[in-house]
């Protein structure tokens, strides 16, 4: 009887368990578990508006990654920016690593070898045949959208093309975007709209299946052995794989604009707007994990 009823209440617990997380989206950051604040290992993030404010990159940014980094949380930055920026983040910023152009590599640099490792998800050949086919979704979309243009950071990427929306033009419209997303479609391409440009791509991998790989490389495990100690953090629908994936996921307070387009939402809002929120993130985090929160 005992069995039967300890294998009830297991049951019982586990549903109660999924039911808690599955409710558990825009609570704010103080709601973060304790435990889970004890047991990061892992803090990936968004660059873009997640961790800039205003388009720079504020001294409290840098200062909260350091602070991670001492107290054991590795620190991981994931974006849509190009690998050119990207080798200066994995070399410079106190940093385990950095999945770049939105999954197509991550580089990670170590002090003690003095050597970047650079992973891509595809092939040279791959990534030389695919130019091609960009060069001529470029043309099609400068052709069809003439308010947009293709980003200023383009000549630093590898693997992608970014068409700017909103970071050295002024805001293209709902329409304009539709059109560029509907062309990059019609292409085969997959795109994603972060909060300045639309990024293409040809390939099936996304900033998840980077992420994925990151994570067995450096650990030998997979993201569900990982779940509760890890967070993600970021503010747009690019990041949206990431928060349909994970059960631990932030989004700063300027995902506003974007809750009612997502379908899976971050579980934490911050109540501060990009740097400011991944700032108010890190002082909970560390506040949990020194006990004195
Ligand atoms: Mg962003």
């Amino acid at each position: 009887m005992g069995g039967v009823s300890e294998v009830a209440a297991r049951t019982y617990e586990e549903v109660l368990e999924i039911t808690v997380k599955e409710i558990a989206v825009n609570l704010p950051v103080s709601r973060i578990p304790d435990q889970l604040c004890a047991d990061l290992e892992f803090l990936f993030t968004d660059i873009d508006d997640t961790i800039t404010y205003q388009g720079m990159m504020p001294s409290e940014t840098l200062d909260a990654v350091y602070r991670l980094s001492h107290a054991g949380v590795k620190v991981v930055l994931v974006t849509g920016r190009p690998a050119g920026w990207c080798d200066y983040f994995a070399r410079m910023w106190p940093v385990s690593g950095i999945i770049g152009e939105n999954g197509a590599f991550y580089f990670s640099y170590s002090r003690e070898t003095r050597k970047m490792k650079r992973i891509y998800l595809l092939s040279e050949e791959e990534r030389r045949a695919n130019r091609k086919k960009l060069n001529m979704l470029e043309r099609k979309i400068l052709l069809e959208v003439p308010a947009c243009r293709i980003s200023a950071d383009q000549p630093f990427r590898i693997a992608d093309l970014a068409v700017d929306i909103c970071e050295d033009v002024d805001p293209l419209s709902r329409e304009e975007i539709d059109k560029i997303c509907s062309i990059a479609r019609g292409s085969g391409a997959e795109y994603k709209i972060s909060s300045i440009h639309i990024n293409c791509w040809f390939g099936s991998y996304d900033k998840l299946t980077c992420f994925d790989r990151f994570l067995s490389d450096l650990t030998g495990e997979t993201m569900d052995t990982y779940q509760e100690r890890i967070i993600y953090c970021g503010d747009s629908p690019n990041d949206e794989p990431m928060f349909k994936a994970l059960d631990n996921t932030v989004a700063v307070a300027n995902i506003e604009k974007y809750l009612e387009s997502l379908e899976h939402l971050p579980a934490y809002i911050t109540s501060g707007r990009g740097a400011h929120g991944f700032a108010e993130l890190t002082n909970h985090i560390l506040k949990k994990r020194n006990g004195t929160g």
